[in-house]
């Protein structure tokens, strides 16, 4: 599968807000994940991608089909999966019910094919035993999952997921991404995530997305690799370093320029992450 998902000189802007503009991007399987400060415009780009917002310019190509013409915008839609960053699940709906209620706008018209497919996505995101359970008594990781299941709904080719991880507790996380990497061995999975550990342990590809424009893209070693040389152990508090912290050992971890008489550490996605945002943190 080479390039599915093409985005060139994609525009958009609330009022007099730019979110981005001229932006050029392309997926193709795999897991990608985006990764950005808040307002960078990650969800913006995402429900783009979704066909759920239309972009002011630009042109985007999703199975060779353009989302900007009604009938082709029709047939994407279910070929998109869609996981919105606030899903607007119905309390009184059972979790059956809610996902049952997706795979009819999915146009899934045969009932014993859709019973099968409500059971199957309640299964993957282990929601079998709460299916009769509605929306308002899920706990939040539950309705996240369930957010998760509604958009596997008809084996979608283009997962666009906005933070999904978000309320997920490490098990139900472990569970996630395994899931995610078996789904993207064949389609695009496309994710949003605030967690560098997502990342690291689960994209294929990164990209930092910072004021509507790509800071970088590449695999997560090779955002690690930025802070290359970077990283730094110290027993003092350093001066002009671009970040600190200091860690449970009560040593402080510094990216940046070497303090003096600190040792070299192995970078993290996070270490490469914070070379690319270039704020200072200090803690
Ligand atoms: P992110 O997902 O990276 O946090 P968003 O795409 O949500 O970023 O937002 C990008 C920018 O657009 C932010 O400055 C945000 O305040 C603004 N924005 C988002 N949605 C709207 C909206 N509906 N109306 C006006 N401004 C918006």
């Amino acid at each position: 599968m080479g390039e599915t998902v093409k985005v060139r000189e994609l525009g958009k802007r609330y009022g007099a807000k730019k979110v981005f503009e001229f932006l050029d991007l392309s997926f193709g399987a795999g897991v990608i994940g985006l990764l950005g400060p808040n307002g960078a415009g990650k969800t913006t780009l995402l429900r783009c991608l979704a066909t759920v917002l239309r972009p002011d310019s630009g042109r985007m190509e999703i199975f060779g089909l353009d989302p900007a013409r009604r009938a082709q915008r029709t047939e994407l839609r279910r070929r998109i999966g869609y996981l919105p960053q606030n899903p607007g699940l119905y309390p009184h709906f059972t979790a059956q019910a809610m996902v049952d209620y997706v795979a009819r706008l999915k146009e899934v018209t045969d009932r014993r094919v859709r019973r099968e497919e409500v059971q199957r996505v309640l299964a993957e995101v282990d929601l079998t035993e709460a299916a009769g359970t509605r929306v308002r008594k899920l706990s939040g990781g539950m309705r996240q999952r369930l957010g998760i299941a509604q958009a596997l709904v008809g084996d979608p080719q283009f997962l666009v997921l906005d933070e999904p991880t978000v309320g997920l507790d490490p098990g139900q996380r472990m569970r996630f991404r395994a899931l995610a990497a078996r789904l993207g061995q064949d389609r695009t999975v496309l994710l949003s995530t605030h967690q560098t550990e997502d990342i690291a342990a689960l994209c294929d590809r990164v990209i930092v997305f910072d004021e509507g424009r790509v800071a970088f893209d590449g695999t997560p070693s090779e955002l690690a690799g930025a802070a290359s040389g970077r990283v730094w152990s110290s027993d003092t508090q350093p001066g002009t370093a671009q970040a600190f912290w200091r860690t449970a050992d009560g040593r402080y971890r510094v990216v940046g320029e070497r303090p003096p008489g600190s040792t070299a550490v192995v970078p993290t996605v996070e270490d490469g992450y914070l070379q690319f945002l270039g704020t200072g943190v200090r803690a």
